[in-house]
């Protein structure tokens, strides 16, 4: 299968490509260090939303009881 790779558009393959869906090590490691900027700022921004989804945890177990 052939694939375009998503960071320089260099036809490659799907199989037997460790760095698919690119084209090489050097795409993906471009990507990652993309990706990691990305989930710094979103780990920024959802300690906001902390508070809220602890709360959340703390009603599941008492659901799970009342049904066992
Ligand atoms: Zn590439």
């Amino acid at each position: 299968m052939q694939i375009k790779c998503p960071l320089c558009s260099k036809i490659t393959t799907w199989e037997e490509n460790p760095f698919k869906p690119f084209c090489s090590e050097r795409c993906k490691m471009i990507d990652l260090g993309r990706w990691a900027a990305e989930d710094y700022k979103i780990e920024a921004n959802m300690q906001d939303e902390d508070q809220d989804s602890n709360s959340q945890v703390m009603h599941d177990p008492q659901k799970e009881g009342e049904d066992s």
